[in-house]
């Protein structure tokens, strides 16, 4: 019987970490809110953008920078975003950009899941939910008191919570010595020029998402100004893809991709 009922609380807990996983901030845009578009459709379309144009941007410091990576580079652009985005938000905004990113995360997974598809784990990357579990723990470990409930909502397992906070510092004294090296001191040229094809797919969340990568691009050439230049493309790629070239200085925002995000 004391099996049963232990077995019991067991299963109820991972059902509960999953639906945390699924529960829905809701919350505003931040840069982009056009009248027209379901609010919290638009949030999370917004957050996804802009996570994966930081992710990108960290393959373009690494490359211009020649930065010295010690283990994967993928998961190195990961903690980039996190930093980046504690740098330019609010605590609410990152809030609401870090759930979203790993949110999409978790789809990821689960629909990987549902296909039967093999686990990549030969890949660059890290699988979906490390991916997942790595936003979470870095996100919460930059201030663990007022974050608590946010990595408790979000299934973190104390296991890896408990490491979350030295993670963090180490994230930031590598990638905040970057951005500090970086930072704009006195006007200047742009270094990232935006190159925007006129197609949106027809979809109007496309159309506000190449807003949200105009504005970006011109708040990273107001707080930032290393000495290189790279290029950011906005177009159609056959693909739900982004992706930096190293050979060309150039990140392409393919508008699949952010069609991708739309979730109703
Ligand atoms: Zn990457």
């Amino acid at each position: 019987m004391q099996k049963f009922i232990i077995l019991l609380f067991i299963g109820l807990m991972v059902s509960t970490a999953v639906q945390a996983k699924k529960q829905s901030k809701g919350g505003d845009p931040i840069v982009v809110s056009p009248e027209s578009l379901d609010r919290s459709v638009m949030s999370y379309v917004e957050a996804n953008v802009l996570a994966t144009m930081y992710h990108e941007l960290a393959h373009a410091l690494i490359d211009g920078l020649s930065l010295p990576i010690f283990s994967r580079e993928e998961d190195a652009a990961d903690t980039f975003v996190v930093v980046i985005t504690d740098h330019f938000f609010d605590a609410e905004q990152a809030e609401q950009l870090t759930w979203a990113s790993a949110d999409q995360y978790a789809r990821d997974a689960e629909e990987a899941e549902k296909k039967g598809r093999e686990l990549a784990v030969w890949d660059t990357h890290s699988l979906d939910l490390q991916r997942y579990y790595n936003l979470i723990c870095l996100y919460y470990g930059g201030d663990v008191d007022a974050r608590d409930d946010f990595a408790d909502e979000n299934g973190l397992p104390h296991d890896r919570a408990r490491t979350c906070e030295e993670e963090r510092a180490l994230a930031d004294a590598s990638w905040g010595a970057v951005l500090d090296d970086i930072k704009r001191t006195q006007a200047g040229p742009d270094w990232i020029i935006l190159d925007e094809d006129v197609d949106t797919l027809g979809n109007s969340y496309v159309l506000a998402a190449q807003a949200v990568i105009r504005q970006e691009v011109a708040r990273l050439n107001e707080r930032f100004d290393p000495e290189f230049e790279i290029k950011v493309v906005i177009e159609n790629c056959n693909e739900e893809n982004a992706f930096y070239s190293p050979g060309e200085g150039k990140i392409t925002m393919c508008n699949e991709l952010s069609r991708s995000y739309v979730h109703d």
